[in-house]
């Protein structure tokens, strides 16, 4: 048969190629399948640990990536988002609706006007309020998804708490905007042993690189104790291109999801550089500094 497109294809026929797909992959029986009310009109409970949880996350059940099991290996995650700006927003946002278990979302902050032409949970009845970040966060997102375990910090991190943040978390996502809490948590995280993903932007760039402690190399292999770091632009003095924060928490997001699934990524080992005004994405590989090191060699 010839088709224009996908779309030429009969109704039936695309829902059986669906079918076979997924059955294929062993995520569902066909009775599985047809028992699910968009393809086969619902004739019963399916079978998964809640019908309704089943239902939110089927969109991504369906991809081979995920599966049954990966969904509940992220049901059964717990995680930290420190700093909920720009990226953190984004990241929480991201990680409430995939269905991670736990959040614990980390920020001094209460919110500013400037705020919102970027940080996505918040709006202007927000800002009258005069809430902390972390809290109105925690708000919003219970609202999204009230199968996930909210926790929101309103500390400043530093070297006294940051074990306290990391403790009982399988990964941390960075949403800060500076280096010094960056290798605080990079020190933390790799003593741990808890792999963390970092981020950050400026402008319209941004660098991500997931960091699995002792198999990739972690920030201070990357960095080293570069005194530039310190003197780095922030969107403060050089300002931020709104679509390139969602662009690299969405990619923090796909990697932590990942880990998270106990999936191998090709990204990892790499970092990952984007100008998102010329259009370019680079990936780095950077080596760990085996013996070197002074943080996780
Ligand atoms: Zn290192």
């Amino acid at each position: 048969m010839y088709v224009h497109s996908a779309w030429s294809i009969p109704y039936a026929d695309r829902i059986g190629v669906a079918m076979l797909r997924i059955v294929r992959n062993g995520h569902m029986t066909p009775g599985e399948f047809l028992d699910f009310p968009k393809y086969g009109g619902g004739r019963s409970t399916f079978p998964y640990r809640g019908g309704c949880m089943f239902q939110r996350y089927i969109r991504q059940v369906m991809l081979n990536e995920v599966g049954k099991a990966g969904q509940e290996r992220l049901r059964k995650a717990a995680v930290a988002v420190i700093g909920c700006g720009g990226l953190g927003t984004v990241v929480s946002d991201l990680l409430v609706r995939a269905g991670v278990g736990f959040v614990k979302i980390v920020d001094r902050d209460t919110i500013e006007l400037s705020n919102l032409q970027r940080q996505t949970l918040y709006d202007e009845d927000d800002l009258a309020r005069n809430l902390p970040k972390a809290e109105t966060a925690a708000i919003k997102l219970k609202k999204v998804n009230s199968e996930v375990v909210l926790e929101p910090w309103v500390i400043d991190v530093n070297a006294q708490n940051i074990e306290d943040i990391v403790s009982g978390v399988d990964l941390v996502v960075d949403g800060t905007d500076n280096f010094e809490t960056r290798y605080l948590i990079n020190e933390t995280c790799v003593a741990h042993n808890i792999p963390w993903v970092y981020a950050s932007v400026a402008a319209t760039c941004g660098m991500t690189m997931a960091v699995v402690p002792r198999q990739t190399a972690c920030l201070q292999c990357f960095c080293g104790d570069a005194p530039f770091l310190r003197q780095l632009p922030s969107s403060d003095t050089v300002g931020i291109w709104g679509p390139v924060v969602n662009l690299m928490a969405a990619l923090e997001v796909s990697e932590s999801l990942k880990l998270l699934m106990g999936v191998k990524s090709e990204l990892q080992g790499s970092l990952l550089y984007v100008d998102l005004w010329a259009g370019t994405f680079d990936t780095l590989r950077v080596h760990r500094r085996v013996g070197s090191c002074p943080v996780c060699g």
